[in-house]
């Protein structure tokens, strides 16, 4: 798989531990934990774009602390086309 910014065919997969916050208001959420989530971080050499997916498994912590569900069906990566036509639009 090429590098969606900059096509190059010089990336490494790494893995990875990240925290991530909730988003916050104000005051909302600053009481909230963070989520620690294990992904493979896809690193372009080249460029330095990465992206990565947060694992299925570890998914549901977040939407539950945003107060909304996950839909339980149709949960799947997004493919490298995907990613593709969102950084067009
Ligand atoms: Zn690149």
């Amino acid at each position: 798989m090429a590098c969606v910014l900059c096509a190059s065919s010089n990336e490494v997969e790494f893995p990875s531990e990240i925290i991530l916050h909730f988003p916050f208001s104000g005051l909302e959420n600053l009481d909230k934990n963070g989520v620690f989530v294990y992904p493979k971080v896809l690193v372009c050499l080249d460029c330095g774009f990465s992206c990565f997916t947060t694992p299925e498994t570890e998914a549901p912590a977040l939407a539950n602390g945003v107060g909304r569900q996950m839909k339980a069906r149709n949960r799947r990566s997004v493919t490298a086309a995907e990613v593709e036509r969102l950084r067009i639009a």
